[in-house]
């Protein structure tokens, strides 16, 4: 047995005292903190917060523990059977991965604050939270008496708690399991309509899949005060972070609902169905995948189509989601130049970051409507008989339930079977090569019915001069250049900061002095590091940067029409 302590006294420190015991069988034994965490496939670093390190034997008395790498200690416990090891967690970062300490919480992430032995991995892990008598915990870990208890160590750090004197909470029964909502933090919720939604979108995802992995699940909603949206999945729960307190149930309530469908697909297609390199998962290094395109895509892909398949999104709900993916597709440039399963590996360069312009793509956008053709592909293939949930069931049932690790070989051919085609093509030219994804993404609307809109974006600086700019104190500082567009080709440079046209301060109406001078006399005048530069704009016939959008066909025929009805059903 594994224990640990977590104490929420000195809060306005914002350190967690923590205090873990392990027993020890080998002369030398490792402790080693998590390097980085499910969910988010970069080095984490953790260890920087971790302060006043140190290690007691069997007799309580100081042992050395000598640091061999950023988050790696050794231990000599040649002399003990058992360590103690005590410190400090700075914990001042408030997301839905972290762990958070003031007046108001104690909240943890295990992964980012535990450490852990290779021979101790197995055992179960017992857990006693000190904290305000007034507090409460929420957590998918097992209470028994006045403490807490996991099955193992890898079951720990995919578990985390809030402890807080401000939480509310809900339950909902669907398919055997029951779903506990909870709210942490200022929030009035509409519960009826929350329960309401919830449970539809839940049924949904069960049916599809025919079980539920487990028979507990939580929803752990951080509410913070200022702007923040954004979740991290585990198999027993999702922390979701989000705010401003007022918008969540008004404006942001579409953005709950689409972030928490999202995290319950998780629990099958990550959680379960998991990259072969992440079965096991290695907390001491990185674990290099070129699958994110299913982890992110498909899951970001089914998550808003089970709204609209529960009907707690319509049609134009729905397209309203899809438009955006469609659009931030289209605006990235390095469609170009990158692949999704190249981009997929690279997360752990530099996944969450803007990064090299044009290097990178996303693994939830272009993944998702990669999802959103194969699984059109595969309608098309079986006249509408399967979808792409049926290859998420099969590798369920056929991987995860076995234990295995699912490979790209593995996806492509549970695709092939469910299809009856093959996906080579799709696989060499989208997956793993960079050909525009115009003609079949075209395709597979029409198919629905479904209009495929695209008209020139009606921002001048954008539709007809290939930048986009954003307005700063003095003036305009260009973000991004379309390639090949007039800013591009007349030698403008990313962060330049536009100061005059032809002469003129623009101040803060850029767009109008733009459109105010003839198409063939524009120069433009920069601050680039200290120097003023200008540069004549070339006059070019086409347009950059258009603005897409989704409609029903009117004349859709009766094909379309039926394609339509299975694929939202
Ligand atoms: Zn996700």
């Amino acid at each position: 047995m594994v224990y640990f302590t977590f104490d929420s006294a000195n809060s306005n420190q914002q350190y967690i005292q923590i205090t873990a015991s392990f027993s020890t069988k080998s002369a030398i034994t490792f402790l080693q903190l998590p390097s980085w965490r499910p969910g988010r496939y970069e080095l984490g670093n953790f260890a920087k917060n971790v302060r006043n390190f140190k290690v007691f034997d069997a007799n309580n008395q100081l042992i050395s523990a000598e640091k061999v790498t950023k988050d790696r200690w050794e231990v000599n416990t040649e002399n003990t059977d058992a360590i103690r090891v005590t410190y400090n967690y700075y914990a001042n970062e408030l997301n839905a991965g972290s762990s958070f300490l003031d007046d108001t919480q104690l909240y943890v992430n295990p992964v980012n604050c535990c450490v852990f032995t290779e021979e101790t991995f197995g055992e179960e892990v017992e857990i006693t939270i000190n904290i305000p008598a007034a507090w409460e915990v929420a957590s998918s870990m097992e209470k028994i008496g006045e403490k807490w208890k996991v099955k193992n160590s890898e079951e720990f750090f995919d578990t985390p708690f809030i402890a807080s004197g401000g939480l509310q909470h809900r339950t909902y029964e669907c398919g055997g399991t029951t779903f506990y909502i909870w709210f942490n933090g200022e929030v009035k919720p509409d519960w009826d309509r929350m329960l309401k939604d919830f449970e539809a979108f839940t049924r949904s995802q069960i049916e599809k899949f025919t079980e539920f992995p487990v028979k507990e699940y939580h929803f752990l909603n951080q509410i913070i005060p200022y702007k923040g949206y954004h979740g991290v999945e585990h198999q027993k729960s999702t922390v979701i972070l989000l705010g401003p307190s007022y918008a969540v149930f008004e404006e942001f309530y579409v953005e709950l609902l689409g972030v928490s469908s999202h995290e319950l697909y998780h629990t099958w297609n990550v959680k379960a169905i998991r990259p072969i390199e992440m079965q096991p998962y290695d907390f001491t290094k990185e674990n290099y995948s070129k699958l994110g395109y299913i982890c992110e895509g498909v899951t970001t892909y089914q998550g808003d189509l089970f709204l609209l398949k529960s009907g707690v999104f319509d049609l134009n709900d729905y397209f309203k989601e899809l438009t955006t993916q469609l659009q931030r597709h289209f605006d990235n440039p390095a469609r170009f130049h990158a692949t999704v399963a190249e981009s997929s590996f690279d997360t752990w360069l530099d996944g969450y970051v803007p990064g090299a312009p044009g290097r990178k793509v996303s693994i939830y956008i272009e993944g998702c409507l990669l999802a959103f053709v194969t699984d059109v592909m595969i309608r098309r293939a079986t006249s509408d008989k399967y979808g792409l949930d049926e290859v998420m069931k099969q590798l369920y049932f056929n991987f995860a339930l076995q234990g295995k690790g699912v490979s790209a070989e593995d996806y492509q051919s549970t695709l092939e079977g469910v299809a009856g085609i093959s996906f080579q093509v799709f696989f060499d030219e989208y997956v793993h090569g960079n050909r525009p994804y115009e003609s079949i993404l075209f395709d597979s609307f029409e198919y629905l019915g479904i209009e495929l809109l695209h008209t020139p974006t009606s921002v001048y600086s954008e539709g007809k001069l290939g930048f986009k700019a954003l307005q700063t104190e003095n003036g305009f500082t260009i973000k991004a250049m379309f390639p090949g567009g007039p800013a591009e080709t007349a030698g403008l440079m990313l962060e330049d900061e536009i100061i005059s046209i032809n002469g003129y301060h623009c101040d803060k109406e850029l767009n109008k002095w733009l459109k105010y001078f003839d198409e063939d006399s524009k120069t433009l005048t920069v601050r680039r590091a200290g120097r003023m530069l200008s540069f004549k704009l070339p006059e070019v016939n086409r347009f950059f940067y258009n603005t897409y959008g989704l409609k029903l066909m009117e004349d859709a025929n009766i094909h379309q029409q039926k394609a339509l009805r299975h694929w939202m059903k």
